[in-house]
């Protein structure tokens, strides 16, 4: 996993369904998803906040603990939104890299989201290997985390 994948709010670029679909070249297998290299690599620093935050879109931080409003109502919204529906939490990404650096956090991502038939990364918004489990997505395009 590479480290320009972890976008400034703390969301790892690398577990996206629009980075895994490009990355697995799902479109290729019949689906019709939006492909994204991942917030930085596109340069947009942060897909989810850039408009409404003049330090993240003019690309003044790396990551949002480097702010004096962190964390902003903003991202704690955010935030609730991932860790409700997505099972990760931009806070506790961002907590983790501020106390251990990114490296280690790096480390514990790529463990943690490892999957146990191929060793790619499971992908955050649905829970499945979008190399392993696209039959899964086939039969429900709207399938997340078993719903
Ligand atoms: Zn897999």
């Amino acid at each position: 996993m590479e480290e320009r994948l972890i976008a400034p709010c703390g969301m790892n670029c690398g577990l996206c369904v629009n980075h895994l679909a490009m990355k697995n070249d799902l479109n290729k297998q019949g689906f019709r998803k939006t492909y994204c290299a991942g917030c930085l690599p596109r340069g947009k620093n942060c897909v989810f906040m850039k408009n409404k935050c003049d330090l993240l879109g003019n690309g003044l931080v790396r990551f949002c603990f480097e702010c004096g409003d962190f964390p902003c109502s903003r991202l704690k919204n955010l935030d609730k939104r991932y860790r409700t529906k997505y099972h990760m939490s931009m806070l506790e990404n961002l907590e983790f890299i501020k106390e251990h650096g990114i490296k280690e956090f790096l480390e514990k991502e790529e463990a943690k989201w490892r999957c146990p038939e191929c060793g790619e990364q499971i992908c955050c918004h649905n829970g499945l290997c979008l190399n392993c489990d696209i039959d899964t997505l086939r039969k429900n395009k709207k399938y997340r985390w078993g719903e």
